[in-house]
C-alpha cells in the first residue's frame, strides 16, 4: 500500500546520508516513506536550470533538479532548509514554480522570520509523525548533529592527509564503509561504537611526513560549491590527483556549531580589510585566506557560484591581499554552463605555476647559501 507521505529533500555532499537517517528515525514508518535522494548528475542541473530563472545562483537550480527527481519518484512532501543569504528568500519561488508545473505537494521550509528554534522545527516535522514525542525528537536531533560532527571530523582528517597515505586509496575504502554505516545509527551507543571503529581504522592508515616541496592549496568561498563536489567539478579530488595537500574550512559542522561563535574571531582576523560583516561566508573567506597565508600555504582557490553577491564582495579584497602578501589566488565561478575541461585546464595551469614558484624559491635559497 502506498504511504500517505513520501518525503524528498535536496542533496549537499555526503550530508544527505545523515539527513536521510535522521528523518527515517523520526517519521511514523506506517505513514511515511523517506526517499534516499539520487546523487547529483548532469541531468539534475539541466532539469533544475530549465525551470529556474536565469539570474538565480546555482544552488537554487541544483535544488530544483533534486526536487524534480524526488517528485518523479513519488515525493509529495518536500523539505527546504533555508539559508543565511538570499537563499532564505528562495523557497516561496521554488514552491510556486513546482506547483505551476502541476505538482501537488506539501512544502516544509525551515525558514522562520524570527529564527528557527528546536520547538518550531519539531512542530514543522510533526506532520511526519503526529505521535512523535518532543524528547525523542531532541534525542534524534542531537544524534544527527553529533553524527554530522563526527563525519565532518573524519572527512576533514582524510582530506588533510589524503596525499600523505603510504598505500593509495585506503581512505577511499574507509569513507565508503563509513557512509554505509551511518545508516545504521539510531542510538547514542551505536554512534559511540561507530566513532571508536573509525578512529581505530583511520589511525591504522600509515602516513608519510609532509615534505617541504609538497604543494599546499587552500579552498575558500561559497558554502554550496565548497560542500557539494559535483557543483565544483570535484575540485578537491582534482587537486588531490596532483598530489597537493588540500584544506577547506566550510563544513556543516562549521556552519551550525562553530560559525556563530567564530564571528568575532573572523572579524578580528579580517579587520585590516573589512569593518562590517557583509553576509553569508564573505568575511570568512577573507579571514580564512589570511589564516592560510599565515600557515604558509602556496596558493588559494576561491570558488563561488555565478551571481553570488557575498563572494563577489569578497573578491576585490582578496585581490588586494594577493598583491600585498604575494600569494597566488585563483578565482573560479560555477554555473550550469561551466565545463569540466575549462576548470581542469585552469587547475593544471595554477598547479604548474605554484610548483615553478616553489622550485624557484628553493633554488634562490640554495644560491644564497652558496654565497654566504
Ligand atoms: S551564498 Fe551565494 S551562491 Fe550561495 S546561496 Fe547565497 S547567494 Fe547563492
Amino acid at each position: 500500500m502506498r504511504k500517505k507521505y513520501i518525503v524528498g529533500f535536496p542533496v549537499l555532499g555526503n550530508y544527505y546520508i545523515p539527513i536521510y537517517n535522521f528523518l527515517n528515525n523520526i517519521v511514523d514508518k506506517e505513514l511515511v516513506e523517506v526517499l534516499m535522494p539520487n546523487k547529483i548528475t548532469d541531468e539534475t542541473i539541466v532539469n533544475g536550470a530549465k525551470v529556474s530563472p536565469d539570474f538565480v545562483c546555482v544552488p537554487f537550480k541544483y535544488n530544483m533538479g533534486n526536487y524534480i527527481e524526488a517528485i518523479e519518484k513519488g515525493a509529495n512532501v518536500l523539505i527546504q532548509a533555508g539559508g543565511g543569504c538570499r537563499y532564505g528568500y528562495y523557497f516561496e519561488l521554488q514552491e510556486q514554480i513546482l506547483k505551476d508545473m502541476g505538482n501537488d505537494f506539501i512544502f516544509i521550509s525551515f525558514l522562520e522570520e524570527e529564527g528557527l528554534n528546536i520547538k518550531k522545527l519539531y512542530n514543522k516535522l510533526k506532520i511526519l509523525n503526529p505521535n512523535l514525542r518532543f524528547s525523542e525528537f531532541c534525542y534524534q536531533g542531537g544524534l544527527a548533529v553529533s553524527t554530522v560532527k563526527i563525519m565532518d571530523d573524519f572527512e576533514t582528517y582524510m582530506r588533510n592527509n589524503y596525499n600523505l597515505q603510504i598505500n593509495e586509496n585506503e581512505f577511499d575504502k574507509i569513507e565508503e564503509e563509513m557512509l554505509n554505516d551511518i545508516l545504521k545509527i539510531n542510538t547514542l551507543s551505536k554512534l559511540v561504537k561507530f566513532k571508536n571503529k573509525y578512529v581505530k581504522k583511520l589511525k591504522q592508515v600509515n602516513l608519510r611526513k609532509i615534505n617541504n616541496d609538497d604543494i599546499k592549496i587552500g579552498i575558500v568561498g561559497e558554502l554550496f560549491t565548497s560542500m557539494e563536489p559535483f557543483s565544483s567539478f570535484f575540485i578537491e579530488k582534482e587537486l588531490l590527483n596532483y598530489k597537493c595537500i588540500v584544506k577547506r574550512y566550510t563544513t556543516v559542522t562549521y556552519l551550525i556549531l562553530q560559525k556563530g561563535f567564530a564571528k568575532k574571531k573572523v572579524m578580528k582576523k579580517a579587520s585590516g580589510y573589512i569593518d562590517y560583516h557583509f553576509g553569508a561566508d564573505g568575511p570568512e573567506t577573507i579571514a580564512h585566506t589570511l589564516e592560510l597565508i599565515d600557515k604558509n600555504y602556496d596558493g588559494i582557490i576561491h570558488i563561488k557560484p555565478f551571481g553570488c553577491s557575498p563572494e563577489i564582495n569578497a573578491m576585490p579584497i582578496l585581490q588586494k591581499i594577493s598583491r600585498e602578501k604575494n600569494i597566488p589566488i585563483m578565482y573560479l565561478t560555477f554555473d550550469e554552463q561551466t565545463t569540466s575541461t575549462g576548470i581542469k585546464t585552469r587547475i593544471e595551469a595554477f598547479y604548474d605555476m605554484l610548483k615553478m614558484k616553489k622550485d624557484q624559491n628553493y633554488a634562490n635559497i640554495k644560491e644564497e647559501k652558496v654565497y654566504e
